[in-house]
């Protein structure tokens, strides 16, 4: 069973899950290919039995086909289902129980490799299942938080191709999004404003950093962008819950997802990338400081020695360059960059 350890020197906590080993590596050969991929159709008794499936009615039973989108559990997940949440103290050392969720959102039943391959009804889709994964997580009573994150590309960890998303759901709050609210919160405490909301006033006025702006989300290249094309996908209107999204942001948002997700394939030509989503912390007592953000970093480098020794990110391609390249959205190489 893993177990989550907490590292005294930095605070850092740590997921130890000796069963993720079993996992096919990305690039190792051991990886499903498309003919044997166990997310496609026809596939479902590959995984374990579904959480949830998005099926038009009259479209079948659990785990068969003529589902639309379906949630599984992780078959190697990093914490586990259930268990007690045993909490030891020695000396310096804290250790608590491994257990959480660890989920996989098929978002499709075709052997898609990108989201952006997707009609825009089915990306719809895809977002009402996150936010009703997201909401259900929520009402549990023992998660802090749920992650839901993207790996696209073996360079971004993905071991399965076929479009598909993950969610991880925690007993503890995860550190970054513990150090994003603590600002969130201060800034809202000291000044009445949110930090977020000031961002894309900016970055609306300014007009260097925007990719692509709508009624209700901006996409920008964020100011301190850590990666080259480092994009995020911000709802205009001030909201700390992704899961608090009526149906018709959501259908706002598709096309937007769909058209950055777009621009980064077309600019980078060989997409490799992770998106996660902060959304606010499931226990903040009234505090709506926070303001939900999709994140989109792509992989066109590798994270060296010293970004992992200092957590300092050497960028090198200007923010204000990265939203001009995805605004045209040219298929030019950024290999160089
Ligand atoms: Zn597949
Ligand atoms: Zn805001
Ligand atoms: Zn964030």
């Amino acid at each position: 069973m893993p177990e989550l350890r907490r590292d005294p020197i930095s605070g850092r906590w740590v997921i130890v899950a000796p069963d993720r080993a079993r996992r096919p590596l990305p690039g190792s050969g051991t990886a499903p290919s498309r003919e044997n991929c166990p997310f496609c159709a026809g596939h479902e008794s590959e995984t374990p039995d579904e959480i949830l499936a998005l099926r038009p009615p009259g479209g079948g039973g659990p785990n068969t086909p003529g589902w639309q989108v379906r949630v599984v559990p992780n078959r190697f997940p990093a914490l586990s289902a259930s268990g007690p949440d045993k909490r030891q103290n020695v000396g310096v050392y804290r250790t608590r129980g491994g257990v959480g969720v660890h989920e996989v959102i098929i978002e499709s039943p075709d052997h898609h490799v990108s989201l952006t391959q997707l009609t825009p009804e089915a990306v719809e889709q895809v977002l009402s299942v996150f936010r009703e994964r997201l909401e259900s997580h929520r009402r549990r009573t023992d998660l802090h938080y749920a992650l839901l994150f993207k790996n696209v590309g073996l360079e971004a960890g993905a071991s399965i191709e076929h479009t598909h998303s993950q969610i991880m759901g925690t007993r503890i709050l995860p550190g970054v999004i513990g150090e994003e609210w603590k600002l969130a919160r201060r800034e809202w405490r000291a000044r009445r404003r949110c930090l977020l909301c000031e961002m894309i006033r900016l970055d609306a006025s300014d007009g260097r950093r925007m990719v692509v702006a709508t009624d209700s989300f901006v996409a920008i290249c964020p100011f301190a962008s850590r990666f080259p094309l480092e994009v995020w996908i911000v709802p205009t209107s001030h909201e700390s819950d992704f899961d608090a999204m009526s149906e018709n942001q959501i259908d706002s948002l598709a096309p937007v997802l769909r058209d950055v997700l777009g621009r980064v394939e077309r600019v980078m030509g060989r997409p490799s990338y992770n998106l996660v989503l902060h959304t606010a912390p499931f226990r903040r007592r009234g505090d709506d400081s926070f303001h939900w953000h999709i994140e989109v970093m792509p992989r066109l480098g590798q994270a060296a020695g010293f970004e992992w020794g200092s957590g300092l990110f050497v960028n090198p391609l200007t923010p204000e360059d990265a939203a001009a390249r995805l605004r045209d959205g040219d298929a030019q190489d950024t290999g160089a960059v």
